[in-house]
C-alpha cells in the first residue's frame, strides 16, 4: 500500500477509550529519545495520570546526538537538560519523577543486538514484570530512523515469548514517510480522542525546549523541529497500531 494511502487509513482508524487500550493496568512506553513519548503518546499518559494509572516511561538514548557541535551545550550538559525536560515534561502530564527510567544508550547508536541490547532487554522486562504492566508502547518499526528501529526490535525482544503482553507502535517520524513509496499491509489498530488533554499536552511539548526552540543556538547543524514535522503531534487523536507477535 502507497504511505499517502496507509497513513489516511491510519487517520480514521476506529477510536478506543483509554480504560480499553491499556485496561485500566500499569503500563510502559518506550521512547527512544526524550521527547518521542510526549509526542506520540503525551494525551495518553495524561488520561491515564489523571485516572491514577501507573505510567512508566523508559528513554532509551541520551538524546545526545540533537546538537552535536554545540560549545555552550556540551555533551554532558546537552544530556542532563534532554533529562530534566523529559522529567518537566512528564510532571506536566502528571507523572511521576520516578516513573522515568532511563537506558543512557548512545542517541544514533542504540544497538538492535549484542550484550548491551541483552541488558537492556532484560532492564526492561524487569520493569514491566515489577509494575505489573501488560501493555508496552513503542515507536513504529516503520519510523525511518535507526534508534527508533533499536526500540522496536527491543520492544519485540521483550514481548517474545509473553502471550499476556500487548505490543503497540505509536508513530513519529513515518508521518513523513515519503507518500509515494510503499509500506506492507494496512494499519490495525486505534486512535484516541486527545482534546481534553491537548492543552497540557502542548506544554509539555515545549518542556522540550532544546527540540522545539532556538535555547541552543550556536550548532548550525544542531536539529529542531519545525512548523511542519510537529504538525502531526498538534492534533486532536493519537494513534497507536498492534503489534501482532
Ligand atoms: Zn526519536
Amino acid at each position: 500500500m502507497k504511505v499517502a494511502q496507509y497513513l489516511d487509513a491510519a487517520r480514521t482508524l476506529p477510536l478506543i477509550f483509554r480504560e480499553e487500550l491499556t485496561g485500566g493496568e500499569p503500563f510502559v512506553i518506550l521512547s527512544p529519545h526524550p521527547d518521542d513519548e510526549t509526542l506520540g503518546l503525551g494525551g495518553l499518559i495524561a488520561q491515564a495520570r489523571r485516572a491514577g494509572q501507573e505510567v512508566h516511561v523508559v528513554v532509551m538514548t541520551d538524546g545526545a546526538g540533537s546538537h552535536p557541535n554545540s560549545i555552550e551545550y556540551p555533551r554532558e550538559i546537552l544530556v542532563d537538560l534532554r533529562k530534566a525536560e523529559v522529567r518537566i515534561a512528564g510532571e506536566i502530564l502528571g507523572m511521576d519523577a520516578t516513573c522515568v527510567h532511563h537506558l543512557d544508550l548512545p542517541d544514533t547508536q542504540a544497538p538492535s543486538e549484542g550484550p548491551a541490547f541483552d541488558e537492556a532487554v532484560s532492564v526492561v522486562s524487569e520493569l514491566i514484570r515489577s509494575v505489573g504492566a501488560k501493555h508496552l508502547f513503542v515507536t513504529w518499526d516503520q519510523d525511518p530512523h535507526c534508534d527508533h528501529k533499536a526500540a522496536a526490535d527491543l520492544a519485540a525482544a521483550v514481548r517474545h515469548g509473553r502471550s499476556d503482553i500487548r505490543l503497540w507502535a505509536y508513530p513519529i517520524w513515518g508521518w513523513h514517510l515519503d507518500p509515494d513509496d510503499h509500506l506492507p499491509g494496512e494499519p490495525r489498530g486505534y486512535r484516541l480522542d486527545i482534546r481534553p488533554e491537548r492543552v497540557v499536552k502542548d506544554k509539555a511539548i515545549a518542556a522540550h525546549a532544546s527540540q522545539m526552540s532556538s535555547l541552543i543556538g550556536d550548532d548550525p547543524t544542531g536539529f529542531r523541529f519545525t512548523q511542519e514535522t510537529l504538525a502531526p503531534f498538534l492534533g486532536p487523536y493519537e494513534y497507536v497500531f498492534e503489534v501482532e507477535p
